[in-house]
């Protein structure tokens, strides 16, 4: 029986963009977005940047006509609470409907911390615009500020709070921040450039208690130390929103599973972005990716899927991080094996490669040489193999070897 009816879970990168792609798949019935933020879908990454800049916060993903015009009917403030194997959604206004299939693209929440004081008010997290415009306010009213992990989110309000002028403590588990993402080399440069901004650090460390009586008033590390603080940000991780999916039996360990298609075990239900458990052609093990980039393009993918046009989201995955006036970029997925091949490596001014056993390019990362950075990506979609020393070397031309004129340095996978 053909298709009439679509529910897409989650308003984000995914949801929009797979309801985009199912009108372009010329998908005729009706499609229904549903997501528990009010407001019309709008890009999380300037939620950690824009934050002095409060009327930047919110920039749309696409217009409210794009939505009309599509005929795309958009449910905003509408949580969805339940989800039955009978394919019924429940909000949580407790309003019922039917669909044929459905989508989800939940995405992850922030991950608490189970430590005394959790609830106190002015610990907060950082998902959305509400958090954003929370933690602008507090920004507003100066520091202490504490950071709990030191990932890009982490130091992207680092960085936007010493541009403010206010005390920061960085507090993370690894020896460097960064360094789960980036790896050791390039997360040595990431703390030279918040320490020379001023930025401290606690590293090996955690946190057993946050301090106060009803607003926080410091840290409490796990050796006992005190960090004073009139703000805390924890940033330690996400976990994935599949509570939808577990209640019509799915088991999702670490996420929804999908096939290539985003396609679940239930020939009903479909799965996109940040939530989703997948393989990826350019990322060696499988599972979930957390890119706006990515989860963007896997949304298109699986709603042209769904639309009736198998397609496989294939993109090398892609992320960026702003830090006071830098942009860092990084293409492909960095595994703690590689072999790091540094081109330049002034802090505020890197190119490095991160390069397999068998030295085929899998990652490159910079700040400061975006024209490099493609190049970089080109080879990671060739599978180059290289020279490691004729990369290292400047005066090696990266262009070329993507072209692959250099043969005797670079030669494309079959
Ligand atoms: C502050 C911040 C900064 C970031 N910066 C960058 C960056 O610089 N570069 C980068 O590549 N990535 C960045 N990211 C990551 C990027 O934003 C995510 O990879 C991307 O948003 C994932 O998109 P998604 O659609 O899969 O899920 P999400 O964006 O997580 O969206 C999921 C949506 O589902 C809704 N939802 C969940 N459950 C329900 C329910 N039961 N009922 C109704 N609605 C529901 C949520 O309200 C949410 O809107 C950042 C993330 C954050 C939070």
């Amino acid at each position: 029986m053909a298709v009439q009816n679509i529910a897409i879970i989650g308003a984000s990168a995914a949801g929009v963009a797979a309801a985009l792609a199912l009108r372009k798949a010329d998908f005729r019935g009706t499609i229904t977005l549903y997501d528990r933020d009010p407001n019309l879908p709008y890009e999380r990454p300037p939620l950690s940047k824009a934050l002095a800049d409060r009327p930047g916060l919110l920039k749309p993903i696409a217009a409210a006509e794009v939505y009309s015009d599509l005929e795309i009917d958009l449910c905003l403030g509408a949580g969805v609470r339940s989800l039955s194997t009978e394919r019924v959604i429940t909000l949580d206004d407790g309003q019922q409907s039917r669909h044929d299939q459905v989508l989800l693209t939940t995405g992850v929440s922030a991950r608490r911390l189970d430590v005394p004081g959790r609830d106190l008010a002015n610990v907060v997290h950082l998902r959305n615009s509400a958090d954003a415009s929370r933690l602008s306010s507090r920004l507003e009213a100066g520091g202490p500020l504490v950071i709990v992990g030191g990932g890009f989110i982490g130091l992207e309000l680092a960085a936007v709070a010493r541009s403010l002028g206010l005390d920061v403590t960085v507090v993370e588990l690894a020896p460097l921040p960064l360094q789960g993402v980036v790896g050791p080399a390039v997360a040595r440069l990431f703390t030279s450039l918040h320490l020379d901004a001023g930025v401290k650090f606690v590293t090996e460390s955690s946190v057993s208690a946050f301090l106060g009586s009803e607003e926080v008033e410091g840290v409490e590390l796990i050796d006992g130390r005190r960090l004073p603080a009139a703000t805390v940000v924890v940033g330690v991780g996400v976990v994935p929103n599949t509570h939808l999916a577990r209640g019509v039996g799915l088991e999702c360990p670490g996420g929804i599973s999908v096939d290539p298609f985003g396609r679940t075990s239930l020939p009903w239900l479909w799965a996109a972005g940040d939530v989703t458990v997948r393989d990826q052609r350019f990322v060696r093990r499988r599972g979930r990716i957390e890119h706006w980039d990515s989860s963007q393009r896997h949304g298109d993918a699986v709603g042209r899927s769904l639309g009736g046009i198998p397609t496989e989201e294939t993109a090398v995955p892609y992320v960026w991080s702003d830090q006071y006036n830098l942009t860092y970029q990084g293409f492909g997925r960095i595994e703690p094996s590689d072999r790091v091949v540094f081109r330049r490596s002034d802090v505020a001014s890197f190119l490095v490669f991160f390069l397999d056993e068998t030295s085929r390019v899998r990652a490159v990362t910079g700040i400061g040489h975006p024209r490099e950075v493609r190049a970089g990506k080109t080879l990671i979609e060739k599978g180059s193999i290289v020279d490691p020393a004729a990369l290292a070397d400047p005066c090696t031309d990266i262009k070329r070897l993507a072209k692959g004129t250099s043969p005797s340095m670079a030669s494309p996978v079959r």
